[in-house]
């Protein structure tokens, strides 16, 4: 097996990836060491989410070249579900609706999956209610979510804090965010925000993808890459952020359109 140093989370190596025969990774490169926040940026259609989708197992992606490792081992040969208990988190850009399953249940099973997997005891329906309400507080949520279906009728902000509070849960060691700030308020987005920041720790490390700066002001990326074309275009800390807001992408796209060519 090949080892990593030993804080390294996940390593992205020349990831390469299809959809429906259209090639749309094209190399990424990205290494995500213990304690670090990454954002990827980019416009839409630069291949953000695929990147998160086949991180996290989703089946309309294929792979066609390059190797993730997540904790020294072969992520892309383990089951979505594996990577989940693993501590591999994905908030969804769209968060999927799940009518007739109460959100409350849903968050216990998926809680007590990961738990065993960490060695902890499960929590009964009584014990979870404890933990749920004391995690609440970490995404300001109404306890009234909780006996809803999982997203169902939720609105757009409520589906992202309700991603955030599944975090908040499973405890996960790298947590890979899609968009959480698009269609927030500015409030939400501080909720949300707040939550992401109170739950980063030396342990695990977070990797957000926006587009726009704004998530950038309340969280603090280590690093900022810039996607485009399915590839990392180019990588640097808070200030590259910054730099994209006030020149914007033009000269990513020139960037990439020399690639390109090339
Ligand atoms: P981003 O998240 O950066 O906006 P995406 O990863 O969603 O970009 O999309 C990258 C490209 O892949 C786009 O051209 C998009 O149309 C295409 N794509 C993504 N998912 C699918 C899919 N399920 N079927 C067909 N094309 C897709
Ligand atoms: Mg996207």
């Amino acid at each position: 097996m090949i080892r990593p140093e030993a804080d390294t989370l996940l390593e992205i190596v020349d990831l390469q990836a299809r959809v429906e025969d259209k090639p749309i990774l094209k190399g990424v490169n990205l290494t995500i060491k213990a304690g670090e926040i990454h954002a990827v940026m980019g416009r839409n259609g630069s291949g953000k989410s695929t990147l998160s989708k086949v991180l996290a197992g989703h089946p309309s992606y294929v792979v066609t070249g390059g190797r993730v490792l997540y904790r020294g081992a072969n992520l892309l040969d383990l089951e979505p579900e594996q990577r989940a208990r693993l501590g591999l988190f994905l908030g969804f850009q769209y968060p999927v609706e799940i009518p007739g399953v109460s959100n409350l249940e849903f968050l216990r099973v998926s809680t007590n999956a990961r738990r065993s997997e960490k060695g902890e005891e499960e929590l009964d329906t009584f014990a979870f209610e404890d933990l749920v309400r004391e995690r609440l507080q970490v995404v300001q949520m109404d306890p009234a979510f909780l006996e809803r279906s999982v997203n169902e009728g939720f609105s757009g902000g409520e589906k992202k804090r309700n991603e955030i509070l599944q975090m908040a849960l499973l405890d996960p060691l790298v947590a890979i965010l899609d968009e959480t700030d698009s269609g927030l308020d500015i409030d939400a987005l501080r909720i949300v925000a707040g939550g992401v920041n109170h739950l980063a720790s030396p342990d695990n490390a977070t990797l957000l993808i926006t587009h726009y700066q704004r998530l950038l002001d309340v969280i603090t990326p280590d690093y900022v890459h810039v996607m485009a074309g399915g590839r990392i275009l180019r990588t640097g800390g808070k200030e590259l952020a910054l730099e994209l807001e006030d020149r914007g992408y033009d000269w990513v796209d020139q960037e990439l359109a020399v690639l390109e060519v090339a």
